[in-house]
């Protein structure tokens, strides 16, 4: 999505296309996500059965919400919009397909929220809008069936994930080629 938004936000915001403002725009896509090293560090590994979801503080909208208040201040409203589309497509996306969702509403409330998936077994339902699990269920379920090879089995198996991920990584990289031959 970074390339995508490198475009668009050039486009609407007539910020010059640079090498940084592309990489600006990939980082903030990725930032919810700095937790999967830090996890990796402490663990040796990511999610599974027993710890379920990698998606920690980094994950909270909350705290996101809050940065992008800031920026609007400080940088003014297109800084802000750039911050906050980067990070809540990120949610977006994290809330659909693989993994166990999001804590939408922390510290409100600490259930985990899933769009479009199955509360029983985490699978994928096109009829279940939202899906939310308690952290004891939620914890439960993690451990009947998650999945400890789940990168291994996403990433590199021909899964519809790891379809959907090429899919939108080569779009987003053709649609900033294409704008960057337009201008
Ligand atoms: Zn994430």
């Amino acid at each position: 999505m970074g390339f995508f938004y490198s475009a668009l936000f050039s486009h609407v915001f007539h910020i010059q296309i640079t090498p940084v403002f592309v990489l600006l725009n990939i980082v903030l896509s990725y930032l919810p996500d700095t937790d999967v090293p830090v996890e990796l560090l402490q663990r040796g590994r990511l999610g599974g059965r027993e710890h379920g979801s990698h998606r920690g503080l980094t994950h909270y909208p909350i705290l996101y919400l809050v940065t992008t208040t800031i920026l609007y201040f400080v940088l003014g409203s297109s800084w802000a919009v750039i911050f906050f589309v980067n990070i809540f497509t990120h949610f977006l996306l994290d809330s659909f397909g693989s993994g166990w969702g999001l804590k939408w509403f922390w510290p409100v409330s600490t259930d985990q929220y899933k769009l479009l998936a199955n509360r029983e077994d985490n699978s994928f339902a096109w009829n279940k809008l939202i899906a939310r699990w308690k952290t004891q269920e939620f914890n439960e379920k993690a451990l009947k069936y998650g999945d400890d090879n789940w990168f291994r089995n996403l990433y590199f198996k021909p899964t519809p994930t790891l379809a959907f991920e090429l899919t939108a990584f080569l779009a987003g990289l053709l649609s900033l080629y294409a704008y960057i031959l337009l201008t």
